[in-house]
């Protein structure tokens, strides 16, 4: 199947801020580490990553720089009128941009791959439909 031509919007919840995602996402993957939870104020975040060139960007974004558990450094932009994080910058991957799962809210995404900071998880996210995805603490 070509999807060479799909083509997703990612919007925080105000609507002003909306990126638009050609083709198919790199990888889908969940965190449970404790800057994910707050970020989101739920019990993990799920982030969709594209190469930077696949993503083009509208609207007015403001940015919270964060050193996640690991020590990683992200630059975080979200929404100033209605707060929604949408979109952020890892400086481990460059080339990289990952969107929030819930901005795009398609699901046709792929599933998760990757389960991240296990460690941090919440024991009752078993989820039976990701049970042979790759796990890491
Ligand atoms: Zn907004
Ligand atoms: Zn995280």
């Amino acid at each position: 199947m070509d999807t060479a031509g799909t083509e997703r919007i990612a919007r925080c919840e105000c609507g002003q801020l909306r990126l638009r995602c050609l083709g198919e996402p790199l990888r889908v993957s969940m965190c449970h580490c404790q800057s994910c939870q707050r970020r989101t104020g739920s019990v993990f975040g799920v982030q969709v990553r594209f190469r930077r060139e696949q993503v083009s960007i509208e609207g007015e974004s403001r940015v919270f720089v964060r050193t996640g558990d690991s020590g990683g450094r992200g630059e975080l932009h979200f929404c100033p009128h209605c707060a929604s994080t949408v979109f952020w910058f890892l400086d481990a991957e460059p080339e990289l941009i990952a969107v929030a799962i819930g901005a795009i809210g398609d699901h046709s995404l792929p599933l998760p791959l990757y389960s991240v900071y296990e460690s941090r998880r919440f024991p009752w996210t078993d989820m039976p439909a990701l049970a042979d995805i790759e796990h890491y603490d």
